[in-house]
């Protein structure tokens, strides 16, 4: 009796052996991270010589129906034309197989493999190239996120991303093109793993990049970011950290020692304060720490779970509550959603991050400080004129940066105030946080946005539409 049963157990154990196994030895059931995308670096620093040394291995999970035969990748280093950001060595599959045939257009990778991937497979490939720093300068390297200046070594969008597969055309990779208004990259979020060693770096420097980070030897750093869609990092030997706990989330600020007058204490302030009313609009931020990073450069930056705020509005802060260094640092946060969580084709529909970040400032005005609703709009819309063009213009409708900010942003943030009054404000922020939940880790397009009405809000704005964009009637494609 007892060896009968032990036997039928081993026929029925076999036979389950034996109908799985040819999908376990083509090796597809593992998943190796919870996103279809994880990457891995290996990256030396030689802080002397300003040149990024880089072993980036991807892993790739084939969620589509066919075979994938080559891997595409959005390549924001060479984006910059005038300084050559990335000298690329080889692109291999498995441990050393090097594959031929890699292509860089414009920004646009293209790595044939030679093992098609099958449908549920996981594949590895790994990029070998060197990141080779250029100082800021306006004319060679006006991108500082990727620059150094005398005061901060700033390394981000420095990899190719894997671009998306699928998206405007079946069984076709999708990049944006090149162009210096606005920002091209559309990319899906990923599961990454960094060991950074700086090499003959000042005894003194500090290290800022989101997500888990560890020094685990002396300038040896380890991170840990899931579900970012970059991975910024920043390096100053004069960077004073302060930080703010909002919730479960530690918002953390990292400013350059020249820094004075109490801006520091206020960009953090706003960006706690922001941070908190965004979560509550539109939903929870999915990381443990926000990361703040004074930045020797113009403007700002949104990143993943890390944004930049330009020395000069800490600079330049005269006290008041409507400053630049307020609208920038909440605008960045809110990018946090519209980028970070959600992203869109920044290059095709800029309006769809720019024009709901720069809402988002209004909102921040009129919870923290409803006196000042009407100076905002004054300072930040008003003084800059609002543009004419239809608000969902590409990038590659300008060549100046002022008409398209005042077009895709502020003629944006004016169409987005009329549909509030149209709708009320219920059903108006209903329909904003209706859209995060829908596209989280995500890539939004106008379907998705507009989509996110109910079909009654829909059919009360169509005449705005109309007004508004090129294509009003995004839905009936
Ligand atoms: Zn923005």
């Amino acid at each position: 009796m007892k060896y009968l049963t032990l036997l039928l157990l081993a026929v029925v154990f076999m036979g389950t052996v034996g109908v799985s196994s040819p999908a376990v030895a083509q090796d597809c059931d593992t998943e190796i991270s919870e996103r279809r995308t994880r990457y891995d670096f290996d990256v030396t620093f030689n802080w002397s010589r300003r040149l990024v040394q880089v072993e980036q291995t991807v892993n790739y999970r084939n969620e589509f129906d066919e075979p994938l035969t080559e891997l595409v990748f959005h390549s924001e280093p060479h984006r910059l034309s005038r300084v050559n950001t990335m000298t690329f060595y080889n692109a291999y599959e498995g441990e050393d197989t090097v594959l031929p045939g890699v292509t860089i257009e414009e920004m646009r990778m293209t790595v044939p493999l030679i093992t098609p991937i099958e449908p549920g497979c996981d594949a590895q490939v790994r990029l070998v190239y060197d990141i080779n720093m250029s100082e800021l300068d306006e004319e060679r390297n006006p991108l500082g996120w990727l620059a150094y200046t005398p005061s901060q070594i700033n390394i981000a969008h420095w990899f190719p991303v894997i671009a998306l597969y699928n998206h405007e055309t079946p069984g076709q990779w999708y990049t944006t093109e090149r162009h210096f208004i606005g920002e091209q990259a559309v990319t899906e979020p990923a599961d990454m793993h960094a060991v950074i060693r700086v090499e003959n770096a000042p005894e003194n420097v500090v290290f800022v990049a989101p997500g888990a980070v560890e020094e685990i030897e002396p300038h040896v750093w380890d991170i840990t970011f899931n579900g970012g869609r970059d991975l910024g990092m920043s390096f100053s030997t004069i960077y004073v950290k302060s930080e703010q706990q909002v919730g479960d989330v530690t918002v953390e600020m990292y400013a350059l020692a020249t820094t004075y007058r109490g801006s520091v204490e206020r960009a953090l302030e706003d960006a706690a304060q922001a941070l908190a009313l965004y979560e509550e609009i539109y939903g929870e931020y999915p990381w443990d720490r926000f990361v703040i990073a004074e930045g020797a450069f113009p403007d700002g930056l949104e990143l993943s779970g890390m944004v930049f705020v330009s020395t000069d509005w800490f600079i330049g802060w005269n006290g008041n509550n409507v400053h630049w260094l307020t609208v920038i640092t909440v605008h960045e946060v809110a990018h946090q959603w519209f980028y970070a969580l959600i992203a869109n084709d920044q290059s095709l529909y800029p309006y769809l991050d720019e024009a709901l970040a720069t809402y988002s400032e209004l909102l921040y005005y009129e919870h923290y400080y409803p006196t000042m609703v009407e100076d905002w709009w004054q300072f930040r819309i008003r003084a800059y004129g609002v543009g004419t063009d239809p608000v969902d213009s590409t990038v590659h409708d300008y060549t100046n940066w002022r008409p398209y900010i005042n077009t895709v942003y502020f003629r944006g943030v004016e169409m987005l105030h009329e549909i509030r009054q149209v709708l009320g404000d219920e059903l108006f922020m209903r329909w904003l946080s209706d859209y995060v939940e829908a596209n989280r880790d995500g890539v939004a397009t106008p379907q998705t946005f507009w989509g996110a009405m109910s079909g009654f809000s829909y059919a009360s704005t169509a005449d705005l539409r109309l007004q508004y964009l090129n294509n009003p009637d995004p839905l009936a494609e």
